[in-house]
Formats: structure tokens, C-alpha cells, sequence
């Protein structure tokens, strides 16, 4: 028995040993990809609550690794976070996500997620004027999604870089909204356009009508703010059918009316439901 304890404790080792330098191989080929600009983006649709119109799209950044194929965004997000790039791939997601929005029709909004890095950091704000400047997009056009997590460590900095953009003339909204624990303090002190909220409200809808009464308590607070609302996770028609009869939405992002996908595609989207 000792003996194969022995042995199950080498083998424990080897595999920390073998994730552990996983890990760094990923994260070296993160780095790179950042660096050549390898990383790659897509566009989930918003749409107006019939589903008749799009109105913006998210832009979600996507890597495959050379190797291991697709990796989530849920698990290099917080690596390249944690490695200190963040800030690199934002200004990449900007750029690009500008220069692609500058091709859309009509005046359609490109939505970017921030993270808290970037609000800690005023260099954020060049960077941005810099890319509208060079694709001549209205400031309007583009929104910036932040998350509650992302305001925690300074949160007087990120209020002062987000009512710097603000008065330039970016949308601000608070993303994956009713997740956090201080998110009722950051409605009131925070320059936003935008409420979205999060997926978690929606997943139960149909299931359990506690989760409606919390989503219509929700949904009138961001208006009384004079806030939009953006309800995020839409997946079925049921859903769709009680957020609609309930009036819970002012727009929809949900794989019900669009998943995320390659540019060329959402152009084609966008064309077709813009005009409309
Ligand atoms: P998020 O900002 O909340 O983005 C929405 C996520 O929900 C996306 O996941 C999208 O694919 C997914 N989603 C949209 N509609 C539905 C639906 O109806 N049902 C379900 N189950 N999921 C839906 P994705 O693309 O995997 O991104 C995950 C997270 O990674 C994002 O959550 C965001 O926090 C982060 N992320 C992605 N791209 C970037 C980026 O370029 N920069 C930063 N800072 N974060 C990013
Ligand atoms: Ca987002
Ligand atoms: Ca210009
Ligand atoms: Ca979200």
C-alpha cells in the first residue's frame, strides 16, 4: 500500500509538473498571438426586442491556439490579465473593431469590453481618441463595456477615465449587471448609457417566478436612472415571449437572434436587418 501511494504522489507531481509547464506554453503563445496580431474577432448582433432590427454588436475577441485549438475567452482573458497584457489586446480589439465598424451601415454601435487594468490606466483614453480619430467614427458609435469586477481596484481613476470618454461622447454601460455585490452604489456613481444584465437573470426565467420579479425590479431601477437596458443571454422563445409581455428589454443579445460570429458574416447580417 505504501508503495502505491508513493507512486500515485510521483504521479500527482508529474502532472502539476506537466500543467504547470502547459500554462507557461500557453501563456508564451498568448503573448505571441497579441503581439502579431493573431488573435482574432467576432461580432454578436443586438437587436431591438422584435428581433427585427439590429441596433450594435459586441465585439468578443477569439484565439486558436496553434495546438490546442480554441481557447475560451474565459480562460485567456484572465491570463493575459494576470501577465499584465490585457491592455495590448485592448487596444488591438479597438482597432480593429473600429476600423470594422466604419463598414457598417446605417450608424450601428460596436460595443468593447474593457477590463480593470484599462481603467486604471488614463493611457486608455489617447487610445481611443487616437482610433476614432484615424476611422473618422463618430464617438457615439462606439460603447464601452465595463464590468463591476473591472471597477474594484481604483475605482476613483476609472471614474475619472469613464467621464472623460462620457463627455467625449462614448456610450458607457455596466456589463453582466446583478452579478457583483456593490452594483446598486456603482448605477448612481458611475457617467452611464447602459445597464446590460446578466444571463443569470434570464437562464430561470420560465422556471421560477421569483427570477421575473427580480429582473422587473432590476429592469425599472436602470430606467428610473434614465439608463438603458440591455438583457443578455436570450436563448429561447419563452424567454423572449415573458422579457417581451413584460416589457424587460429595450435590446436583446441572445443567441435566440444571433451568436457570435466572423465579420464577414455580420456585415452580410447587418445589411440585411439595418435598413429595416
Ligand atoms: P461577456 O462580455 O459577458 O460576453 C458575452 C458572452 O456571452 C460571450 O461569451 C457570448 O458568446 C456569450 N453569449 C451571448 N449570448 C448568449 C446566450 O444566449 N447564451 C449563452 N449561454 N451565452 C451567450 P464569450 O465570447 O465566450 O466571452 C466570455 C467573456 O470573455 C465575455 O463575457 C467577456 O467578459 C470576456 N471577453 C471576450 N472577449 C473579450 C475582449 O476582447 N476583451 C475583454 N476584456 N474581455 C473579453
Ligand atoms: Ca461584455
Ligand atoms: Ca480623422
Ligand atoms: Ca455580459
Amino acid at each position: 500500500a505504501k508503495r502505491r501511494d508513493k507512486n500515485r504522489w510521483t504521479l500527482f507531481e508529474a502532472s502539476m509538473d506537466q500543467r504547470y509547464s502547459e500554462r507557461q506554453g500557453m501563456k508564451a503563445a498568448l503573448r505571441e498571438a497579441i503581439r502579431t496580431g493573431a488573435m482574432d474577432l467576432f461580432y454578436q448582433p443586438m437587436f431591438n426586442t422584435q428581433g427585427t432590427r439590429i441596433v450594435g454588436a459586441e465585439a468578443l475577441s477569439r484565439w486558436i491556439h496553434p495546438e490546442l485549438g480554441p481557447v475560451s475567452p474565459a480562460v485567456y482573458i484572465p491570463l493575459a490579465e494576470e501577465m499584465g497584457i490585457i491592455s495590448e489586446l485592448t487596444r488591438c480589439v479597438i482597432e480593429r473593431a473600429l476600423q470594422d465598424a466604419a463598414n457598417w451601415p446605417g450608424n450601428l454601435q460596436v460595443s468593447v469590453n474593457l477590463s480593470a487594468h484599462d481603467l486604471n490606466d488614463r493611457a486608455i483614453i489617447s487610445v481611443i481618441a487616437d482610433a476614432l480619430d484615424r476611422t473618422d467614427l463618430p464617438p457615439g458609435r462606439l460603447q464601452l463595456e465595463i464590468t463591476e469586477s473591472g471597477l474594484m481596484n481604483d475605482l476613483k481613476t476609472a471614474r475619472e477615465i469613464l467621464t472623460e470618454l462620457r463627455s467625449m461622447g462614448l456610450s458607457i454601460a455596466i456589463d453582466d449587471f446583478g452579478t457583483g455585490y456593490s452594483s446598486l452604489s456603482y448605477l448612481d456613481m458611475l457617467p452611464l448609457n447602459k445597464v446590460k444584465i446578466d444571463r443569470s437573470f434570464v437562464r430561470d426565467l420560465t422556471k421560477d417566478p421569483k427570477k421575473l420579479k427580480l429582473l422587473r425590479g432590476v429592469v425599472h431601477l436602470a430606467r428610473e436612472l434614465g439608463l438603458e437596458v440591455v438583457v443578455e443571454g436570450v436563448e429561447t422563445e419563452d424567454q423572449l415571449v415573458m422579457i417581451s409581455e413584460n416589457n424587460c428589454a429595450d435590446i436583446i443579445q441572445g443567441y435566440i437572434f444571433g451568436t457570435p460570429m466572423p465579420h464577414g458574416s455580420f456585415i452580410e447580417l447587418a445589411n440585411k436587418l439595418s435598413s429595416n
